[in-house]
């Protein structure tokens, strides 16, 4: 639903919002997150007016000064809705989710850090101990008082960079990083209707990107050599996958209008798999291994998993760029 979409739909359901003339208290938090979800409510425009006058805002620290002990003076429960953006990294980033959780009625995986890790759990391709020498150098102390400042410590770092459903139960997830527009009006439709589906529920397509891409995909497509997006000025009616670049659309949930397609990025997977395809990596290397071709001799012969591996720059970044946290997680 575009920003349009969302307004028609909130001047089109005043009666079920006077069934509950109450305004949903809502908070917002961002744990290990870059900032780019909590502006992504702007993408819906002025609807976000429309929005804000329709709930309660009782806890955002991005918006207004608001401390963790604000947060635990609040009585269990309290909060109808929070949305919380960012993958766990830190004790801090679990401690926070867990109030929350408690303050909470229903939680909300915000963005695809919340939902299945995020760039941020590539992270976890290295323990945490390799980490702190690789960004602090040799002798760095994490979980130590902060100089000057008290008794203040800084958090310790989880041992892997989890998504929010390791930690708390997630009752929604809005997905995307960060969340697209129409994802959006959907989620804020349905909570200003009263009419909230039945968790646990993700606000995204059950059905597969390809389903809604307006590309033209041929019945005998095959891929005779991988491709990177600066490598190529794609055709632009045609399906980029068939083109040689990677793109994730086969395994990942639709609802966005494929922006990233029609514009000639492949998709990166960023509202998650589709529950058919489940761990997106498996699920797109089987998809690739059979419409890669390869010629040898003059020979057409199809490659082994092994050869479109070795073909692809960076495997990792490419299947999971989302989901290393969810699926691929060091233990
Ligand atoms: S999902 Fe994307 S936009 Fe949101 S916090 Fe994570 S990296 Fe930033
Ligand atoms: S461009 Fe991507 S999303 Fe569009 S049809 Fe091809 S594989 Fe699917």
């Amino acid at each position: 639903m575009c920003e349009k979409g969302l307004r028609s739909d909130l001047t089109q359901t005043p009666s079920h919002i006077a069934h509950n003339p109450s305004r949903p208290k809502v908070a917002v938090y961002w744990t290990g997150s870059c900032g780019g979800c909590d502006v992504s409510f702007l993408e819906v425009g002025e609807a976000i007016v429309e929005v804000l006058s329709r709930v309660e805002i009782v806890f955002w620290p991005a918006l207004a000064d608001a401390k963790r002990a604000d947060l635990e003076a609040l009585p269990p429960g309290y909060i109808d809705v929070a949305l919380i953006n960012g993958v766990i990294r830190t004790e801090e980033n679990r401690e926070m989710a867990e109030i929350l959780r408690a303050k909470s009625k229903h939680i909300v995986a915000y963005g695809a850090c919340a939902h299945l890790g995020g760039v941020p759990s590539l992270a976890n391709k290295w323990g945490k101990e390799e980490i702190f020498r690789a960004v602090f150098g040799p002798g760095f102390r994490p979980a130590a008082p902060i100089e000057g400042n008290g008794e203040a410590m800084l958090p310790d770092l989880t041992e892997a960079a989890v998504p929010l459903e390791h930690v708390v139960w997630v009752d929604y997830t809005v997905p995307g990083c960060p969340p697209p527009a129409p994802l959006i009006s959907r989620f804020f439709a349905a909570l200003l209707s009263g009419e909230m589906p039945e968790p646990p529920y993700i606000f995204a397509n059950v059905k597969a990107l390809c389903e809604e891409c307006p590309r033209v995909r041929h019945d005998d497509r095959r891929i005779e050599q991988i491709v990177r997006p600066h490598e190529v000025v794609p055709d632009p009616e045609v399906c980029l996958l068939e083109q040689g670049l990677i793109c994730m659309g086969p395994v990942t949930r639709g609802g966005c209008n494929a922006p990233c397609p029609v514009a000639g990025m492949p998709c990166t997977g960023c509202l998650g798999p589709t529950p058919e395809a489940g761990d997106p990596g498996a699920a797109m290397l089987s998809a690739l291994a059979s419409l890669v071709r390869f010629e040898d001799e003059g020979e057409e012969y199809f490659a082994r998993e092994d050869e479109v591996i070795e073909a692809l720059a960076d495997p990792l970044g490419t299947f999971y760029m989302y989901s290393f946290g969810k699926y691929r997680r060091k233990r």
